[in-house]
């Protein structure tokens, strides 16, 4: 049997750092990643044929368990009707549909093959609709790594230290205004200076870039009013928080609506896909409409739509993230009962099916420097301890977890059963 950490090896020869996306190297965690060989509902199961409680979900578009019947079943009957066509098809305007249904602020949508080209997309479009070309975006938000908006950023960037990458043209960098986040009076101080000149904010509602950090009452709002005032668009970047923290996102649960949407992972449904949309007023600027271009040779790839569809669908059955959200407070309220036990500085933040564990002796965590000044070296020995009894967290502590309605309670108890044991050899 090859091992994960042959894998690993084996794959660092090819692949830079053995991985395709940064975060999944497991840097800092002073191990390698284990590598999957399949999953289903709740489980993943590496190659050595160990079993793991998932709290990633693929970072996010698990939200029904992995390997869904209903959402295989949709991408199975496409399959064989072949694999893309390079023109419209009708299961893009069935998406197109349900995602406008879902989410009211969305008139028209355009789909994309991932997140990044989702906020890139519309970085652009906002700043063609209002000829303007400064963004505003917070500190350790994370909105992809387009080169405007990988400033600052969270995520994989985040833990590898580098919040802005070389590669991104200072000219450009100097267009993205980086604020604190969840801090209103620098948002209003901003706009006071230079509103006229901004052309958007792109905000994560709930940041889920740097662990799991709620919206302080009244950011959102203030973020709209501002926009109001200066006739900049604002942009939610729900590719974390769409169809997550509650059907119609994060702008259904806080009340607050945007200008564009972007969204990414659960519209998916597992397969590579992302999406902007918004007032019909905007969107009509987008080409073949108006003259701001945005293309795509894959997008809205019909097996994609398939699963899209068929998980999205799943989703609007009433009492779906009530139930979700009731099992994220079942965890984290046993994690931090386990952590005070223990004598463990832990808190949890969760909103709907989101939630983040932050090792701190603080009664919340608000911004990038308060989730940086958290305890990495606690977070590192709590992660290993856990993967080792079989439970997957986010590889870093700057992610956010993610619950899906595949976790049983008996999966939640495995799971502090787990913590139970992690913070006893924490503290030895
Ligand atoms: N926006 C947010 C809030 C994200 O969390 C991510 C990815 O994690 C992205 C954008 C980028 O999406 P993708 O990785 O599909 O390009």
């Amino acid at each position: 049997m090859t091992t994960s950490a042959e894998l690993f090896e084996q794959a660092c020869r090819h692949i830079p750092g053995g991985v395709n996306s940064p975060v999944r190297a497991f840097k800092g965690l002073h191990r390698p990643p284990v590598f999957m060989e399949s999953a289903k509902g709740a489980y993943l199961f590496d190659v050595e044929g160990k079993r793991y409680v998932d709290y990633v979900g693929s970072w996010g578009p698990m939200i029904t368990g992995h390997a869904d019947p209903d959402v295989l079943g949709a991408v199975r009957e496409r399959l064989d009707k072949g694999l893309s066509f390079g023109t419209p098809t009708a299961v893009e305007t069935t998406m197109a549909e349900l995602i406008c249904e879902i989410i009211p602020s969305i008139e028209m949508v355009r789909m994309t093959n991932s997140g990044t080209e989702a906020t890139m997309s519309a970085i652009r479009l906002a700043r063609g609709f209002t000829g303007r070309d400064k963004i505003v975006k917070f500190e350790g938000n994370y909105h992809g790594h387009s080169d405007s908006l990988l400033v600052k950023a969270g995520s994989g960037a985040l833990t590898h230290g580098e919040p802005s990458s070389p590669g991104v043209p200072a000219a450009l960098a100097e267009h993205t205004i980086t604020l604190s986040y969840n801090d209103i009076d620098e948002v209003e101080r901003c706009f006071e200076e230079i509103g006229s000149q901004i052309a958007c904010i792109i905000v994560e509602p709930v940041a889920g870039n740097m662990n799991c950090i709620p919206p302080s009452a009244d950011f959102l709002k203030t973020l709209r009013q501002v926009c109001d005032r200066h006739q900049s668009v604002l942009i939610f970047d729900e590719v974390m928080t769409g169809f997550r923290v509650a059907l119609g996102g994060a702008q259904a649960h806080f009340g607050v609506t945007p200008d564009l949407t972007c969204l990414g992972k659960i519209v998916g449904g597992g397969m590579p896909v992302g999406a902007f949309g918004g007032s019909r007023e905007i969107m009509s600027e987008l080409s073949p409409l108006g003259p701001v271009y945005q293309a795509g040779t894959l997008a809205g790839n019909p097996l994609a739509m398939a699963a899209g569809v068929a998980l999205l669908t799943k989703l609007k059955e009433p009492g779906f993230h009530k139930a979700l959200a009731q099992r994220v407070e079942t965890l984290c309220n046993g994690l931090e009962s386990r952590a005070r036990e223990a004598g463990i500085d832990m808190i949890t933040q969760r909103v709907g099916g989101m939630f983040g564990v932050f090792f701190t002796a603080q009664s919340s965590v608000e911004n990038f420097a308060q989730a940086t000044a958290c305890d990495a070296d606690a977070f590192r020995r709590f992660f290993t301890a856990m993967l080792e009894q079989g439970v997957y967290l986010a590889p870093s502590a700057y992610e956010a977890g993610f619950m899906s309605s595949a976790h049983t309670p008996e999966d939640i108890q495995v799971t502090l059963d787990a913590a139970e044991k992690a913070f006893a050899q924490m503290t030895t």
